[in-house]
């Protein structure tokens, strides 16, 4: 027997729509969606196949009270394309367990977590492996990304060499799609290969593999950075992702490069992100924080006036997606100047506050920013939409209710947020992950 699922009564929001409706989802797939009111008067549904779903539905979620009031908001699970795991070698910071719950707990469904673990993941055999314990957790789903060299000592290539082409092998289930064996990604994380001929050498293997290289650009300079990745990428035609974003000048290099990577016959393919503390917070808040320790992250928080030139990325479609670079650590690694945040916890509500309702970014936009579009990056078709088809993959929220934001109630080990003490909206209810509860929010005290 089929397991089915109803969602009824919810604001249904993704990239391309915004409405009331509900949602049938039978075996973790999204199987009819439909506008209008709860009693399904509108869904085109004979009477007899209606009964049939509501007689083996099992659960039957109500996110309002009538058609004429909104009810609760139902968008697609978020995807988050940067990510540190600490898993292996670092425990006391994080591990699977805490990281997968903290994603939950933030509305996050499909991570990406970065290699610079210990051992660090430069072998097609550790991603499968970190991927199959995160796996029989049951929570999320997680893309270890892999290094480009071993080690990430820089001298020669990691195991990239011996992994297949994506299109090999796995039968695709819709034109385009690339297989779900990890990796979907590649990258050397903060540590860029210094030797311009190794750097090429990757970018010409991540074309052969047919996957994104995720740049993060923090050795010599943000501008200098990018720049020499956009060069290179360009040379090898492979598909460049820029990680955390955060300066003026890069914003502008990059949505120069696009333009021209838009005709590139090379295949040359360039895509950014950019962290909600960038896009968020300034260099007065890290001063206030401690530059050298709790304010300190990797770009640094900058002036306002790039800041202003991210915004701007944002509206005009030049910053693709929001990813949180989340970067538990202990207190005392804090203390003593380790650079980062902890992001999944506050991620959209982060967003929703302060760019929805202060910025004027539409809840569709900031959707397709947290979830479709990186989904698409990463090759992911099958997720971040909710429409016929789409994976269950949901969380619920209330965009009207306040929270403040309190370490202490988080998931995650590290209790490193900037955002301590602010008040947000946007309390992420429930989280769905093929069909099934992950995540229900404790009751408010
Ligand atoms: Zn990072």
């Amino acid at each position: 027997m089929k397991r089915t699922i109803i969602l009824k009564n919810f604001r249904i929001v993704d990239e391309n729509v915004n409405m009331l409706g509900s949602v049938i989802v039978e075996d973790g797939i999204i199987r009819e969606v439909f506008p209008g009111s709860a009693d399904f008067s509108d869904s085109g549904l004979s009477n007899k196949e209606l009964d049939g779903f509501l007689d083996s539905a099992r659960i039957i979620i109500d996110g309002g009270e009538g058609a004429d009031k909104w009810g609760l908001s139902l968008l697609p699970a978020l995807t988050d394309i940067h990510a540190h795991f600490r898993d292996p070698g670092f425990p006391e910071k994080e591990n699977l367990e805490s990281a997968a719950l903290a994603a939950v707990a933030g509305g996050y469904g499909t991570v990406v977590c970065m290699a610079n673990t210990d051992p660090v993941i430069d072998a097609p055999e550790a991603a499968a492996a970190l991927k199959l314990r995160s796996d029989a957790l049951g929570l999320i789903d997680l893309y270890p990304a892999m290094a480009l060299t071993t080690g990430m000592a820089g001298k020669e290539l990691s195991g990239i060499t011996r992994l297949q082409p994506a299109d090999s092998g796995q039968k695709a289930a819709w034109p385009g799609q690339r297989p779900r064996r990890p990796p979907l990604i590649l990258s050397e994380d903060g540590k860029d290969i210094s030797d311009d001929a190794l750097l090429l050498r990757a970018f010409q293997e991540a074309k052969r593999l047919g996957l994104p290289v995720s740049c993060h650009c923090d050795e010599g300079g943000e501008t200098k950075a990018t720049a020499r990745v956009i060069e290179l990428g360009k040379k090898a035609g492979c598909h460049v992702h820029i990680a955390h974003v955060s300066t003026k000048e890069a914003v502008a290099l990059i949505r120069g490069a696009k333009a021209e990577a838009g005709n590139a016959e090379s295949g040359f393919t360039l895509t950014c992100e950019a962290s909600p503390h960038h896009l968020v917070l300034t260099d007065e808040t890290a001063r206030m924080l401690g530059e050298e320790t709790w304010g300190k992250v990797n770009p640094p928080l900058r002036p306002e006036a790039d800041r202003q030139a991210l915004l701007g990325a944002l509206l005009d479609g030049t910053i693709d997606a929001i990813a949180t670079d989340h970067a538990p650590h202990s207190n005392s690694d804090k203390k003593k100047g380790a650079p980062g945040f902890s992001g999944l916890e506050t991620a959209f509500s982060i967003c929703l506050t302060e760019l929805v309702s202060e910025e004027g970014l539409s809840l569709s936009r900031l959707s397709s920013l947290l979830s479709a579009s990186p989904s698409r990056i990463l090759g992911l078709g099958d997720r971040g939409r909710i429409a016929p088809g789409y994976r269950a993959d949901f969380f619920i929220t209330d965009t009207d209710s306040f929270w403040q934001v309190d370490p202490a109630n988080m998931k995650t080990r590290g209790k490193n947020s900037p955002f301590t003490g602010r008040d947000v909206r946007g309390r992420i209810l429930m989280t769905i992950h093929r069909g099934r509860i992950v995540y229900e929010a404790p009751a408010l005290k």
